[in-house]
């Protein structure tokens, strides 16, 4: 099922749902399954799982390092399978522009349409590791709304470089990447917004958002989508605070900012378990106000161990 008709049949009820990280290669799909047994509790109509870019590995060869570029987490599409097959769920592969060319999505979308998934998120990716700026692939795509325009034209029937054209369309969901507090790239807000808009305008049936933890900026990006003419769904996406690090990286890598109050309670801690405490506590307080607002989904990013978003989904749900 699509997640837009999970949303309308809920008929106003929030739902759960989060997202996975595949494992490195050479780790056992066992471990995923570990984390995402507890999940299952609380009825998730989808799991989402992300794509990683490539990336270069240097490997020493008698001194002389060599240049490889590899995908250290793959098997996107394989987890999607093996977790709506073992769960009967519906999963939602990432699929980028970034690392792929047109034809490649293609052989990827079919492969979905193959598997009987039905729901996509569509994103640019970011620039690769040693990139300081995205690159878009040769033969891929620039922006995230070329691909969805890409998803909209299979819905249609319309295969790349017009070479078949049938009725047998696929029937792709496509969500789409919004931003709270403004993509890094983006010269404003309202410009993001558009850009955002455009993404629908070719074929996004819903929004993900950027992790935030102050549900004012979910509220007033709502608002600012709606009055921009944005009206699919908005869903919000929550990622608990697990480690005193997360001060640093996360307003580093994800361009957000964390509330001083948060700050400060994650500064007393002494411990990583302390602060893994404190995350969960503020994502339940987050997802109780935004359940109160009636949001269609509560999406989790899990990043690997779920034990802090079952104490969290226990509390909310
Ligand atoms: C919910 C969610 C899930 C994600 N999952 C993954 C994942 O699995 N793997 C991964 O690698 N990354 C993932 N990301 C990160 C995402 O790939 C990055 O944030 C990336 O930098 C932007 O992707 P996008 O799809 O929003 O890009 P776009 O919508 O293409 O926007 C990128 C930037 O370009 C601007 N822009 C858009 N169109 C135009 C245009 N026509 N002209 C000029 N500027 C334009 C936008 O304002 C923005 O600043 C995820 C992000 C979110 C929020």
């Amino acid at each position: 099922m699509k997640v837009t008709e999970h949303i309308q049949q809920s008929k106003g009820k929030t739902l759960f749902s989060f997202e996975i990280i595949p494992p490195q290669k050479g780790n056992n799909i066992e471990d995923l399954y570990t984390n995402i047994d507890p999940l299952m509790e609380f009825n998730p109509p989808f799991i989402d799982v992300t794509t990683s870019r490539e990336e270069y590995i240097y490997i020493d060869k008698n001194g002389l390092l060599d240049r490889k570029i590899t995908r250290m987490r793959p098997g996107t599409l394989g987890i999607c399978a093996a977790v709506k097959h073992k769960y009967n769920v519906d999963t939602v592969p990432h699929v980028l522009c970034g690392g792929y060319t047109k034809e490649e999505t293609e052989y990827l979308l079919v492969d979905c349409h193959y598997l009987g998934i039905n729901n996509v998120m569509a994103l640019r990716g970011d620039a690769m590791k040693h990139q300081k700026y995205f690159e878009p692939t040769k033969g891929g795509h620039t922006y995230a709304n070329e691909l969805v325009h890409q998803i909209a034209n299979l819905n249609k029937g319309k295969y790349l470089h017009n070479v078949i054209e049938t009725d047998n369309c696929t029937n792709f969901c496509v969500g789409v990447a919004g931003y709270p507090e403004k993509h890094i790239e983006a010269p404003s807000f309202q410009t993001d917004l558009r850009r955002l808009k455009e993404k629908v305008n070719a074929g996004a049936d819903y929004v993900v958002t950027q992790m935030f933890f102050d549900n004012k900026k979910y509220f007033e990006f709502v608002n600012a989508a709606r009055k921009e003419g944005i009206t699919v769904p908005i869903i919000p996406g929550i990622k608990p605070l697990a480690v005193k690090r997360h001060l640093q990286i996360l307003p580093q890598v994800f361009k957000i900012d964390l509330p001083e109050e948060l700050i400060k309670a994650a500064e007393n801690c002494k411990s990583n378990k302390e602060v893994r405490q404190v995350g969960i506590e503020w994502s339940i307080k987050q997802s109780k106000e935004l359940l109160k607002a009636g949001v269609p989904v509560l999406h989790y990013y899990s990043m690997g161990k779920s034990d802090n978003i079952v104490a969290i989904a226990k509390k909310v749900f």
